[in-house]
């Protein structure tokens, strides 16, 4: 009676420190799941913000360009304008070339005509024409006539000469208008130099807040993929521990009846050998009673909580290497179909294909009031069970494979104490476990 008490409280107590603990597992994925998803809000925000600048930015390279376009056209009417000044300052060049050329034929025709009034063997003899006269009418008409011509060479001289100064004046401003022109030029050009390497200076800036948003878009992918993960490994411990109690209830059952049939056979044994007392006193004959012999129980088969879950070396431990922390142990093995198996009783908790992990299968186990999860990482293709699946020890999952970041084919195999985070804090070295 005392025993049956102790056992009693012991398995109750048992019974409530699980309870507790799996209430205190859950409240913790719960509580990590609320982390996820305020550090998702807040990548989320920052997301926001980053589509926000960018949209600014790309609002700016385009204000910019349009500037650019109209510097540039701009830069194409000032050239054009140049190019058409230059060609009159030619035109005006070759008009006081031509101006030039008849002032010095006129001055020189001049110069001929008032050197031929005195000399005599010039073009035109001014003293035989004076000398010539009939009388002295007729040699006033021919001094008048003479004065007449070299009256009318100097007019067309002065005339030559007031042509070349206006186009001289002509030349002089269309000039300084070139030179205008060439100042406007090389400032748009500085212009356009300043617009063009602002645009570059944006166009980089909006790269780099593409490649942020990226990133962003990367991590709210993971924390998806995390809170996914906590999600389902919630349900799996709640399925698993409603398996567990079940599995409880039942043996508790099978033990009741037990006893009871016991309890029926040795209280039937009591009688019967009442009975032949009673008849052996009757005949006065006293004969030993031989209890029935015992029946030898079978030997229990060995059972280990966890088996090694492939076939294979093991190529890399837990712990420690160069290229840092290694959760799990390594198993690999060549050929196509080298099967991968659950190394224990649990419920799947997630199987998919991870960018990292490539297939991959993650079990809950519960496991005499301790929680475990195993992962089965880069699986040849998708796994041969899913996620909520109820599976026994020895479950074919896959085949291994090299799928996700490998290299190589293995099975990257990990155990956790407890349930799975994603900082591994539960993880530890499975080869104790399965060896
Ligand atoms: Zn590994």
């Amino acid at each position: 009676m005392k025993r049956k008490l102790v056992m009693a409280t012991l398995s109750l107590s048992l019974a409530f420190s699980t309870y507790t603990v799996s209430a205190e597992t859950l409240s913790s994925i719960k509580e990590k799941k609320e982390q996820n998803r305020s550090e998702q809000n807040q990548t989320k925000s920052e997301l926001k913000e980053n589509q926000n600048q960018q949209d600014y930015m790309v609002k700016q390279i385009e204000d910019l360009e349009s500037s650019i376009d109209k510097t540039l056209s701009q830069i194409g009417n000032k050239k054009e304008s140049i190019k058409e000044t230059k060609a009159s300052i030619e035109k005006l060049k070759e008009e006081i070339q031509v101006l030039e050329k008849r002032i010095k034929e006129r001055d020189e025709l001049l110069k001929e005509r008032v050197s031929s009034m005195y000399e005599s063997g010039g073009a035109v003899n001014y003293l035989d024409v004076l000398l010539g006269a009939k009388d002295f009418g007729d040699f006033l008409d021919r001094v008048f006539a003479l004065n007449v011509i070299a009256e009318q060479d100097k007019a067309i001289l002065e005339e030559h000469k007031q042509d070349k100064a206006a186009v001289e004046e002509k030349k002089g401003k269309v000039e300084s208008e070139l030179t205008s022109l060439n100042k406007d030029l090389k400032e748009l050009e500085g212009l356009n130099q300043k617009l063009t390497a602002q645009k570059k200076q944006k166009n980089a800036l909006l790269a780099q807040l593409e490649k942020e948003e990226e990133h962003l878009h990367d991590h709210i992918m993971k924390l998806d993929e995390k809170n996914d993960l906590l999600s389902a490994q919630e349900a799996a411990i709640k399925a698993e521990i409603a398996r567990a109690k079940k599995e409880e209830e039942e043996r508790k059952k099978r033990e009741a009846a037990a006893r009871a049939a016991a309890e029926a056979a040795a209280a039937k044994a009591k009688a019967e050998a009442a009975a032949r007392a009673k008849s052996s006193s009757n005949s006065g004959s006293s004969r030993p009673v031989s209890p029935p012999p015992a029946p030898t129980p079978a030997p229990a088969p060995v059972y280990r909580d966890f088996i090694f879950p492939s076939q294979g070396i093991i190529t890399s431990n837990f712990g420690y290497r160069s290229s840092g922390m290694h959760y799990g142990m390594d198993i690999a093995k060549g050929g196509s179909t080298v099967p991968i198996v659950a190394a224990a009783s649990g419920t799947v908790s997630k199987a998919y294909y991870s960018s990292s992990y490539g297939n991959v299968v993650y079990i809950t186990h519960y496991i005499n009031g301790q929680l475990y999860t195993t992962i089965y990482a880069h699986m040849r293709s998708t796994p041969a069970v899913r996620s909520g699946q109820s599976v026994s020890q020895g479950t074919f999952l896959g085949y291994q494979g090299n799928t996700g970041a490998s290299r190589g084919q293995h099975l990257h195999f990990e155990l956790h104490k407890g349930p799975w985070n994603d900082s591994k804090s539960n993880a530890v070295d499975p080869r104790p476990y399965i060896q």
